[in-house]
């Protein structure tokens, strides 16, 4: 719970969701999440590296070098990051961009840096991504700006190279999607939804949970 008394909704919560319903119920209603394990905070290094890269060239009115004619527009200045949408009383859902175009209507569109570790021009977009990009023409459009409605995903591959001394290359590959904000109106619905009631199942299949029972039934609770 926030500090006016709502319950904030984000893209990852969301997808907490997606994967299962009581995850999602405890960690919004009782403040308990799955334990993390151990994973790799390299790609957060990389989104902290690249957005200072790109801040840079924002004050000069130009696009970074690397990404030379790969967008039209400019990059929109002042850069707005967060964009909160409330829903009623009780909820609100809130998200924060990567980097954001504009053009010459005043028109936005998102765009969100990842970092790949397979060759994203040969991947299908997962459907996290999609709903990220819907995400943001949503959030932006409910924030009363204009919106082309599209949005880009830029992804990052460190290609092979036997001259890593002379610089680590990146392979930049820009996908572009379309935004269905009506998508994400219908989630957050169904989010809410949940919440409102108590909480749901386990996943039959999810292994946290079937680990836990397992170990309830030797421990006899
Ligand atoms: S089944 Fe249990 S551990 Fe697994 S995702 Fe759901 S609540 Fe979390």
């Amino acid at each position: 719970m926030s500090k006016d008394g709502r319950i904030w909704l984000s893209h990852t919560g969301l997808e907490v969701l997606e994967r299962c319903p009581k995850c999602f119920w405890l960690q919004y209603k009782k403040g308990v999440r799955q334990p993390e394990g151990i994973v790799s905070r390299l790609a957060n290094r990389f989104d902290a590296v690249i957005k200072n890269y790109f801040e840079k060239y924002r004050v000069l009115g130009q696009f970074p070098p690397i990404v030379e004619g790969k967008f039209q527009g400019k990059l929109q200045s002042p850069f707005v990051e967060k964009y909160y949408f409330r829903v009623n009383d009780k909820y609100g859902f809130w998200g924060r961009l990567d980097e954001c175009l504009e053009n010459e209507k005043g028109e936005l569109t998102p765009i969100d840096f990842k970092t790949a570790s397979s060759d994203p021009r040969e991947k299908e977009v997962l459907e996290a991504y999609q709903s990220q990009i819907d995400d943001y023409v949503f959030l932006i459009r409910e924030n009363k700006y204009k919106v082309t409605g599209v949005g880009f995903l830029l992804y990052f591959f460190p290609d092979l190279s036997e001259e890593l001394h002379d610089g680590f290359p990146m392979i930049m590959h820009v996908q572009k999607l379309t935004g269905n904000p009506e998508n994400t109106a219908k989630r957050i619905e169904k989010a809410i939804a949940v919440l409102e009631k108590d909480m749901p199942d386990s996943s039959p299949t999810c292994p946290f949970c079937l680990y836990r029972s397992q170990v309830n039934k030797i421990e006899g609770v």
